[in-house]
């Protein structure tokens, strides 16, 4: 298949040369003009626009950060729509709030595109693996079209109509969040306890509280490293969504608030730009540390 792929970040890089390696023809762009370069280097095409990218595709993959940067390469003037030839199927595979999908894939069947929002979840190490669990939303036929594509990243699964993916990403982000502000509150009991952390969270990740983040996240978190990853800037993002899908769903989602001010006071502290785990440091602040 020829492949349009429009974000080449943390995730966007992985991603892109999986598709390459499978055989795939692929064209990149990114407004950061090394990552393409990178990705030629890597044997891959590479585009100077949006409408470049994208006017032979049958695919086009956006991975980018937020609803603005899609609402523009999608979009806009020489985005997307505006540039594909009809047919043209976009998975966005960005973590945007739902409505924006819902309007993209209305605006998508109105010009005779298909769209999917097919979100991931596995951070960095899933994209560098091709083990990204990927939830997607839109119609059956886009689904079926999109899938062969979607399993060279990863475990894809369809949840439902346009936007489903992005709320089933919503609930992956607040369990994600909850989890790092328990472990978190975990490492700062343990540590003030006088006990080994390290072997403590070892007798944790055995039992009942055993997690993926238990399991990958427990020694850097340990270790104070955190390096991103997933970066409290993302995150704060995406428990926006979580709470704006709430409003919407008109349901409380009390723990999920207080653990999206724990996020949004880890970034007022200055921390935005590191790993989320680094949701400890605010919980070493309250505990007075
Ligand atoms: P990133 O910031 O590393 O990459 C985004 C890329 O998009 C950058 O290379 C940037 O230059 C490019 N970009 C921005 N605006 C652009 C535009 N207008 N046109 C073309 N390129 C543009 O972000 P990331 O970590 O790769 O995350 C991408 C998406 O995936 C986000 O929605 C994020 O929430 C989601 N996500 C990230 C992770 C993770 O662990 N990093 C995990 C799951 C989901």
């Amino acid at each position: 298949m020829s492949i349009a792929f429009i974000g080449l970040g943390v995730m966007g890089a992985p991603m892109s040369r999986h598709l390459l390696e499978a055989g795939h023809t692929v064209t990149a762009y990114d407004v950061h003009t090394p990552a393409v370069e990178a990705f030629v280097a890597d044997g891959g095409a590479g585009a100077s626009t949006v409408a470049e990218a994208v006017k032979d595709a049958d695919v086009v993959i956006t991975m980018l950060p937020n609803h603005p940067q899609v609402e523009e390469v999608v979009l806009g003037e020489n985005g997307v729509f505006e540039s594909a030839a009809t047919g043209t199927l976009l998975v966005d595979m960005s973590t945007i709030r739902p409505e924006t999908s819902v309007a993209i894939s209305a605006k998508a069947a109105g010009q005779g595109f298909g769209a999917l929002d097919a979100p991931v979840s596995g951070g960095q190490t899933g994209a560098q693996q091709a083990m990204l669990s990927i939830m997607a939303g839109g119609d059956e036929t886009d689904y079926a079209a999109a899938r062969p594509v979607l399993e060279v990243l990863g475990t894809p699964r369809h949840v439902g109509g346009p936007g489903a993916g992005q709320v089933v990403k919503a609930a992956n982000q607040l369990v994600v969040a909850g989890i790092y502000a328990l472990v978190s509150e975990a490492i700062v009991l343990l540590e003030n306890s006088s006990i080994d952390a390290g072997k403590a969270l070892d007798v944790l990740a055995g039992g009942l509280a055993a997690s993926r983040i238990l399991d990958l996240k427990r020694e850097s978190m340990i270790a104070r490293e955190f390096t991103p990853g997933f970066r409290i800037d993302l995150h704060h993002k995406d428990l926006a969504i979580v709470l704006d899908a709430a409003r919407r769903a008109d349901v409380a989602l009390p723990v999920t608030g207080l653990v999206a001010q724990l996020v949004a006071a880890t970034r007022a502290m200055g921390y935005g730009s590191l790993d989320h785990s680094a949701l400890l440091k605010v919980t070493e602040t309250l505990a007075g540390q």
